[in-house]
């Protein structure tokens, strides 16, 4: 199943994603709970499509891909190094990447995101599947050259609009088949790397984000980027495809 979220009269709701991806079948109820399929179905060219999430924390892993942390200059950690976003950075699909007037070199990141799916603490990596609704793909929008002024990257990474999130919840991806996780901007290819070349686990991260902090259902957990890192600017498109699960695509404007 794949659920998206989209604006209504009587605020945002969930639904499904029809087979023909072109149309939503709107739920009864709440997929992180109980819910049933009406019989409403509308034309997505006809609804205001949401990010398919709106996490209470995005937890987020650093230098989870080698070549990425080749890339940076530094090692793959012995541990995972993990930051967090606000949930205000949060866009969905489509919507606007806005670059901040206080960055002058602002960085794509594509990501496999995790969206956890129960309410859990210190869970043991064996049952860490059993905490995971489903899958999205992310932009781990970083301002660059703040990232290195300011030491730690609460600001670099927390910007609003540095987290886009979509185009759907995708309860069956399976991450274990190595798809490729891809960024390209104005349609050329910027990074291309697979699930499998990530140092930390999904159950691992699952694990040990879970030892510091309850995780809450609709939580968000970025599992790392590929190399090939680089600048987007103002005019851009970006897009974000991970393999067998969808595209993100989201333009990117200055700061007004
Ligand atoms: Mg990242």
């Amino acid at each position: 199943m794949r659920f998206i979220r989209v604006a209504r009269p009587d605020g945002p709701a969930f639904a499904a994603l029809h087979a023909d991806e072109q149309h939503a079948i709107l739920l009864q109820g709440h997929p992180f709970s109980e819910y049933s399929l009406t019989d409403q179905v509308a034309p997505l060219s006809k609804l205001t499509i949401l990010p398919p999430v709106l996490p209470s924390k995005i937890l987020c892993v650093g230098k989870n891909y080698a070549a990425h942390a080749a890339e940076m200059g530094g090692e793959v950690p012995t541990e995972p190094l993990i930051f967090s976003k606000p949930s205000t950075a949060v866009v969905g699909p489509g919507q606007e990447i806005v670059l901040p007037r206080l960055s002058e070199e602002v960085h794509h990141e594509a990501e496999l995101a995790v969206v956890i799916g129960r309410i859990c603490r210190q869970v043991p990596v064996e049952d860490a599947a059993s905490m995971v609704m489903g899958y999205t793909c992310a932009n781990d929008v970083t301002a660059r050259d703040l990232q290195a002024r300011d030491k730690q990257w609460t600001r670099a990474k927390g910007f609003d609009t540095f987290a886009p999130l979509g185009p759907w919840i995708d309860t069956d991806f399976d991450p274990t088949a190595g798809g490729a996780v891809i960024c390209r901007v104005d349609g050329e290819e910027r990074q291309h790397g697979t699930l499998d070349d990530m140092v930390f686990g999904i159950a691992e991260l699952i694990a040990w984000c879970s030892a510091f902090a309850t995780l809450l259902p609709g939580d968000v957990i970025l599992t790392g980027t590929p190399d090939g890192v680089g600048p987007i600017t103002a005019g851009q498109t970006v897009e974000v495809e991970v393999e067998g699960l969808g595209t993100l695509s989201n333009p990117v404007v200055a700061e007004a």
